[in-house]
């Protein structure tokens, strides 16, 4: 086994410390120092000038490097590659509305789980097929469906259903909202026009998860505060958002944190197969979508998920915001670990959890990422024996 040292970083918002990593897991957290002594055959790596964070933790991922994973879910391992660079070592493979039988393709492609070096698939986030079709966005509306219980009977989290995001205000959702519940799989409430009592009915019945806020969904109105207003005013909720810095305005962002406060708000990617290649065409599930400087687009227009990673995210909250670096990466990894309910030591960096390890520079730009102890991707491979 081999033991690493990071020496020199700085927590996101403190001293400098030394982070030793013996196999897949940090076991010591000390203050940096020089004279410390070192465990013996250890690789002592000089972190200096460095931010450690935990490793990201993206709930809503489509695809990167030209692979999606709704047409190929055997590609989301390959996709995992490519988002170490983006600082991401755990993920949500993301399934958007399909026919019937691509979720149950997909679960059963998720659990081979073959050995793999990047960011790990750690479970799906099955968006739809039960969305209202007034909102369906860049899902196929040939694909929405009434919410039905048969479909999704084998939908649980031990099966590796994370997330599902549904539209509450159609007919039967709320028992389905139960259902998935009780069988450990995450709600999300998500292309949707519910209005703010139907939004309460299904945080009730045990929704808890906002699938990017303010984007498929009725806007926040002065009079008719609706939906959005209703999920940002449940501290039972945690709200996810797309921070690519064209989905959400500035000045959007901005209040949706503020109003939600600490450890509520959750940025995802929202990524498609377009991260990471130049402008052109590329699929999402079984639309075409056009990657140009307007993002990534229909044909019409409307936006089809995003093109920047979630590095870009934390970078857009703290330039919109000004907030403390330290929240910003919260909303990066220990809010969406503590929304999943993970107890491995993802999304934090404490003794005895698992090493994933993300380096920052000052500007938050990714300088290495480090999956269960191991360099999954530097900007300087040289300088982390890579
Ligand atoms: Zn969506």
């Amino acid at each position: 086994m081999t033991t690493l040292v990071l020496d020199g970083a700085h927590l996101a918002d403190g001293l400098p410390i030394r982070i030793v990593v013996d196999g897949s897991q940090i076991t010591a957290i000390t203050e940096a120092s020089s004279k410390r002594e070192m465990p013996t055959g250890a690789r002592l790596l000089d972190a200096s000038g460095l931010i450690a964070s935990p490793g990201f933790i993206d709930l809503q991922v489509n695809g990167a490097a030209g692979h999606d994973i709704t047409s190929d879910p055997s590609a989301m391992w390959e996709i995992g590659e490519a988002l170490a660079r983006h600082g991401v070592t755990s993920f949500l493979a993301t399934i958007v509305s399909s026919p019937p039988g691509v979720v149950d393709a997909a679960l059963d492609a998720w659990r081979t789980a073959p050995a793999a070096r990047g960011a790990v698939p750690i479970g799906l986030h099955l968006e739809g097929p039960f969305l209202a079709p007034s909102r369906a966005g860049a899902h196929n509306p040939e694909n929405l469906r009434l919410p039905d219980q048969e479909e999704s009977a084998g939908w649980s989290r031990a099966a590796g259903a994370r997330i599902v995001t549904l539209a509450p205000e159609l007919p039967g959702a709320l028992d389905l909202v139960k259902g998935l519940s009780a069988r450990g799989v995450l709600v999300a409430i998500g292309h949707t026009d519910a209005d703010a009592a139907t939004g309460r009915a299904a945080i009730d019945a045990g929704a808890r998860y906002a699938t990017h806020l303010l984007n498929a969904m009725p806007k926040l109105d002065g009079r008719a505060p609706g939906l959005a207003a209703a999920l940002l005013a449940d501290d039972r909720v945690t709200i996810g958002l797309i921070a690519d810095g064209i989905h959400v305005a500035p000045e959007m962002l901005d209040t949706v944190r503020r109003t939600a406060g600490p450890g509520r708000l959750s940025l995802v990617s929202d990524a498609i197969a377009g991260l990471d290649l130049p402008p052109g065409r590329v699929r999402l599930g079984d639309v075409d979508v056009v990657v140009g400087p307007e993002g990534a687009r229909l044909a019409d227009g409307r936006l089809a998920g995003a093109i920047a990673g979630l590095d870009v995210g934390l970078r857009t909250l703290v330039a919109a915001t000004g907030c403390e670096r330290a929240e910003a990466v919260a909303a990066v990894t220990s809010t969406p670990a503590t929304l999943l309910g993970l107890d491995d030591g993802r999304g934090r960096l404490e003794v005895g959890g698992r090493a994933d390890i993300t380096l920052l520079t000052p500007e938050l730009d990714v300088a290495a990422t480090f999956v269960a102890g191991e360099l999954a991707w530097g900007a300087d491979p040289s300088r982390w024996g890579g």
